[in-house]
């Protein structure tokens, strides 16, 4: 199997498809499991992943420095607190076993009494194993427990760097896209200036390739966009300073004298953008001196020419 590319939308849909083959219980799960993210990222944004195993072996969903829920080929692995599950419907069940551990000794048993904690750093905690045609009866059950294992995990641990590094946006993007509902995304501190750089590499590899490489390659995708959350510094323009240099041009371009392409149609007036001769990010002033009024194109060629 090739490697999995965790920015991949494709990959996480295959692998969430291959491990839970079943429509239906794939619905219920991916439901169950987006509820779950939400939560955790409505307590804590930023101190949770998802991390789609490379290898194919697993997907796992930590909060804090924890995990959370896990999917396997087999099954699903739901962390949950005992006390909060109100039910013995789950008892001696085929498809559903309990885990937790005595003495470092992993113990997996049918009834949940009598099951031992299965995080020290978590009181109370243990994990239920769900075959996926299990999913649709034993879901609505373990949901609540397992939020409330959220609501403790995620305040009293903390997600390392590493464990961020292997966060899964294609899983993100592929969950967002199923449930139709925007999934918040974790990695939410990308900076501007890392953003365009990425986009700058990408755009590289592009120049090197053949006319006929950049062809099949550009005729074979067909991606549902990716977005990601970027943060960016954005300056503070003076919109007394943007309109009295706009009067000031009086419609015509202050570099090639030309009067503005069109007229903007919110306001009627002749289409023009103001531009800083010294760039505010390298110190320039905003002010009446260091800002000039430009066609578009002579706007662009100020940046680009
Ligand atoms: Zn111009």
């Amino acid at each position: 199997m090739p490697k999995l590319d965790r920015s991949s939308y494709k990959d996480a849909k295959a692998l969430t498809e291959k491990f839970i083959s079943s429509k239906n219980c794939r619905s219920i799960f991916l439901r169950f499991f987006s509820d779950s993210i939400t939560l955790a990222n409505e307590l804590m944004a930023g101190n949770w992943n998802v991390n789609l195993d490379p290898h194919g072996h697993f997907i796992r969903f930590n909060v804090g420095h924890v995990y959370c829920i896990e999917v396997f080929e087999e099954y699903v692995s739901i962390l949950f607190l005992k006390g909060s599950l109100k039910t013995h419907n789950l008892d001696n069940q085929a498809d559903i076993t309990f885990k937790g551990y005595r003495n470092k000794k992993k113990i997996l048993t049918t009834r949940l009494i009598g099951t031992p904690d299965l995080l020290s750093t978590v009181p109370d905690s243990a994990a239920c194993h769900i075959k996926h045609h299990g999913l649709t009866d034993f879901l609505p059950y373990i949901e609540e427990p397992n939020h409330d294992f959220i609501r403790y995990a995620i305040k009293n641990s903390t997600i390392t760097s590493q464990m961020k590094r292997a966060h899964s946006t294609g899983f993100i993007e592929y969950l967002s896209s199923y449930t139709r509902i925007s999934q918040p995304d974790t990695n939410s501190t990308t900076t501007e200036d890392e953003f365009y750089s990425r986009q700058r590499k990408v755009e590289r590899e592009a120049k090197r390739l053949t006319d006929s490489e950049i062809r099949d390659k550009a005729i074979s995708l067909k991606a549902i966009p990716k977005h990601i959350k970027v943060v960016s510094t954005k300056y503070y323009r003076s919109p007394f300073i943007v309109e009295y240099a706009k009067r000031k041009a009086n419609g015509v371009c202050q570099d090639c004298k030309n009067p503005a392409p069109f007229l903007n149609k919110e306001n009627g007036e002749p289409f023009l953008e103001t531009h800083h001769i010294i760039p505010l990010a390298d110190g320039g002033e905003d002010s009446v001196e260091n800002t000039i009024a430009l066609c578009p194109n002579c706007h662009r060629k100020r940046h680009y020419g």
